[in-house]
């Protein structure tokens, strides 16, 4: 395909940011400007974020652990945030019944922003807010750096293993739509349910040699082909993907003005053939401005809403999607759906009994428990 000439008048200058001297102007205004740069702010804040929970986390177990001896810490109800099937539990039950459950409340309304951000914003969750999204996206960006490029999946391999991820999702929705309302029930209330974070917590601080060596070919694999988790493996993406066809946003393509440059096909980090969509529906585009970010000629590739051209600036898009999540979580807190209903005499007793066949599961099932339990 012929590059063609962009004129002077069209072209988009780069910005020298620099040419600020005051350097909170200069933030601001690369923040306004710089849709890669606030990105990376964004992502890396909501990382900190993920960190903190994590420490308090810690600080919870370490009072758990000391069978109460050491200074009492709350549990962050955040950490409920990386319980997905149990919140997609939560989600199905809340639907059949009205009721928000009291195990892991916040799960649930942090999987419902996700959704939401899915539904209206595609897979921005992905790329501006999910802490495994910024590492995996770092972790390519080093790769890189450390070889000169990341190794392209063929494209007869590239659609089987992105198949995987949808398979897995189909396994888990499939195992919970068999679910009726008695069974859902019993999970949530279960021993196991009630203490599904400590599990989660004490699996990666005590990380066998199998789980180990998986993190470490995955975070390898991740080095040399870009988003390996992300496009391979999440089903969390995969119903990312899934609900992004809804979303009224997408990528367009001015293709009177396009040049044929390809720069914003190279710029993707999902291998999406931007140049030739007129509009990109792919259900791997994670609305990350990449592509926006690269094109040289103004008003030519834009994010705009269906059934309008006009352009959304990534500093919109990126508000709206702190604002939605921060809405619906914080409608959590509002209404009384923070924090879960379990005592802290009670965590105590579970975390001295943790080895407990109680908090066992065998492949989703959990040991039948009585009413003491
Ligand atoms: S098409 Fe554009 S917005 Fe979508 S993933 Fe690729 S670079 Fe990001
Ligand atoms: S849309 Fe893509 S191919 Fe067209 S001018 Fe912009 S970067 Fe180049």
């Amino acid at each position: 395909m012929k590059i063609k000439k962009i004129s002077p008048d069209v072209r988009r200058r780069k910005i020298n940011f620099h040419s600020e001297a005051k350097w909170h102007k200069r933030m601001l205004w690369r923040l306004r400007e710089d849709s890669q740069f606030l990105r990376s702010v964004v992502q890396f804040s909501f990382l900190l974020l993920c960190l903190w929970i994590g420490a308090e986390f810690y600080l919870f177990m370490e009072w758990g652990q000391s069978a109460g001896t050491l200074p009492y810490h709350q549990r962050p109800p955040g950490a409920e945030g990386f319980l997905p099937i149990s919140a997609l539990i939560s989600l199905k039950y809340w639907i059949q019944t009205g009721i928000v459950n009291t195990v892991h409340p916040s799960g649930l309304f942090i999987f419902l922003a996700i959704m939401v951000i899915g539904v209206f914003m595609k897979k921005a969750f992905c790329s501006w807010l999910c802490p495994v999204g910024t590492l995996s996206e770092s972790l390519w960006m080093l790769g890189q750096k450390i070889f000169g490029k990341n190794l392209r999946v063929p494209r007869w391999l590239d659609y089987p293993l992105r198949s995987i991820k949808y398979l897995l999702l189909l396994f888990f929705a499939y195992s919970i739509f068999q679910m009726d309302v008695p069974t859902l029930k019993e999970f949530i209330y279960s021993p196991y349910n009630k203490v599904a974070d400590i599990k989660m917590y004490l699996f990666f601080l005590e990380l066998s040699s199998v789980a180990l060596w998986i993190i470490i070919v995955l975070a390898v694999l991740s080095l040399v082909v870009k988003n390996f988790w992300c496009r391979y493996l999440c089903p969390y993406g995969a119903l990312l993907g899934f609900l992004s066809t809804l979303s009224p946003i997408k990528v367009t393509r001015n293709t009177s003005s396009c040049v044929d440059c390809q720069l914003c096909t190279k710029a993707c980090p999902s291998s999406i053939t931007v140049h030739t969509a007129t509009t990109v529906r792919s259900d791997e585009c994670s609305s990350c401005y990449a592509c926006v970010e690269a094109c040289p000629v103004k008003n030519t590739l834009v994010m705009s809403a269906r059934g309008t051209d006009k352009p959304i600036p990534s500093s919109v898009f990126g508000a709206l999607v702190v604002g939605v999540f921060i809405a619906i979580t914080g409608l959590a807190l509002l209404t009384g759906h923070w924090r879960n209903g379990i005592a802290k005499e009670e965590y105590l007793k579970r975390i001295q009994n943790i080895e407990s066949p109680l908090y066992q599961h065998n492949r989703g099932q959990v040991a039948t428990y009585g009413p003491n339990d």
